[in-house]
């Protein structure tokens, strides 16, 4: 039996936590806040219900939401009903929950910041208080704005996304999203139970937070959306490129990275949940069957690639225009003209549909237009997309 301690314990801290007390170690979880509402969505793809079915099968108070206004830089609007619900939690519930869990498979949770951690010597050594503790290894789950990575590097500005919103005494039916001219990132709106989490999230290195809160604001404006009473927040996001996850070493002899820590977000959509609890997953289980050193290996096989992929594309998606307006109001217009690109929207939106096998499931089923636009967004052989047959309604 190992001595683990896990700094934070958040939704990958909790879940590494529970996978190694359930494989008999004894389990520490530090954090300053335990349960609190951290700043976030809180929403759940289907990707993450059919990994983690209890994410779903729970008396928790949730939403589960099943319609998406999309609305374009020029306001061009359009719905995506989904099959599969996006799952809303406040974090308040959700972090409980995965803590909940992680305490009765045995681990032992306490509030404490850790203000230091060190990694060279023979066993890992964390500080809490002025007083150094010593533990077998170390799983440093701290999250986005943790500055403890013994031996890799922090984050640098263009790895990361300023995000700013308020949770508003308010209820809605459909999740909005809301896409701002020449702006590399959204404004989204998330109805949970009894609230909203109404925010906005935009790349570090290109946007200032005085532009963020400009946009926010007349988004709550024109939405009739009331502040007042309303509980702001900020926070960072990580966003990583490819040589944020391909050259960051995310596992040591005695520590590793998880969740946000590690960069794990989809730098297109902003998701990190799913991310933060399958790492959490894959490291517990790694380390359970005493080899940490295979964690990289099962990340890259479970979700890496697709991250990498999202990374390649996202300034296009954001920056890019296609027939001379912005690709994402091209995205907004085609949907509401094709049932196909709908279908495949709501997929991608769900997480049904994975990035690297899009343009499988694209070629032959699309018209020629939106064949063209969907290569050119995702930096395809255009050739290949001219050769398709019209056997779809691009609605071109
Ligand atoms: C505004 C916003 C909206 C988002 N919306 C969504 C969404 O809708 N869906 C989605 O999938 N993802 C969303 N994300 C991303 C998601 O919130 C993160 O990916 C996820 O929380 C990562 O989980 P984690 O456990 O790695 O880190 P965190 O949830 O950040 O947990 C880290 C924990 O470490 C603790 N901690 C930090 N430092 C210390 C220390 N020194 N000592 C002790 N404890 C410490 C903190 O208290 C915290 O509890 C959003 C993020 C933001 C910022």
């Amino acid at each position: 039996m190992a001595e683990i301690a896990i700094v934070g314990g958040g939704p990958s801290g909790a879940m590494c936590g529970e996978q190694l007390a359930r494989a008999g170690h004894k389990v520490s979880i530090l954090d300053e806040h335990l349960v609190w509402e951290k700043p976030c969505g809180g929403g759940l793809t289907h990707k993450a219900i059919e990994c983690f079915p209890f994410l779903l099968d729970n008396s928790y108070p949730k939403k589960l939401v099943h319609s998406v206004e999309l609305i374009s830089s020029e306001e061009h609007q359009a719905t995506l009903d989904m099959p599969h619900p996006i799952v809303i939690y406040s974090r308040t519930v959700l972090n409980g929950m995965l803590l909940d869990r992680a305490k009765t498979a045995g681990c032992n949770v306490q509030q404490s910041r850790v203000m230091g951690v060190e990694t060279a010597t023979t066993k890992p050594r964390y500080c809490v208080e002025g007083e150094w503790h010593e533990a077998d290894f170390l799983v440093l789950a701290a999250g986005a704005r943790n500055q403890l990575v013994p031996e890799s590097r922090p984050l640098e500005r263009d790895e990361l996304e300023m995000t700013q919103g308020y949770f508003v005494p308010q209820t809605a039916d459909a999740i909005t999203i809301k896409f701002l001219p020449h702006f590399e990132g959204y404004i989204w709106s998330f109805p949970r139970c009894d609230h909203l989490s109404v925010g906005i999230c935009g790349s570090m290195a290109s946007h200032t937070s005085t532009e963020l809160r400009g946009h926010l604001q007349t988004f709550v404006n024109k939405h009739d959306i009331s502040t007042e009473g309303a509980k702001f927040y900020s926070h960072v996001l990580p966003s990583p490129k490819e040589r944020t996850l391909s050259d960051r070493v995310v596992v040591g002899k005695n520590w590793a990275l998880i969740g946000d820590a590690a960069a794990w977000v989809d730098p297109l959509t902003g998701e990190g949940l799913f991310y933060a609890i399958r790492s959490g997953e894959l490291l517990g289980r790694s380390l359970a069957e005493g080899q940490p050193e295979k964690y990289p290996a099962w990340v890259k096989a479970s979700f890496s690639t697709e991250l990498e992929f999202a990374a390649r594309i996202v300034r296009r998606f954001y920056r890019g225009s296609f027939l001379g307006s912005a690709v994402t109001t091209r995205m907004v217009q085609f949907l509401r003209r094709s049932p196909v690109f709908r279908q495949l929207m709501s997929d991608l939106f769900s997480g049904t549909q994975d990035y690297s096998s899009l343009k499988r499931r694209l070629w032959g089923h699309l018209g020629i237009t939106l064949s063209e636009f969907i290569s050119s967004v995702l930096n395809l052989d255009r050739s290949a997309a001219t050769r398709v047959p019209r056997a779809g309604t691009a609605g071109d």
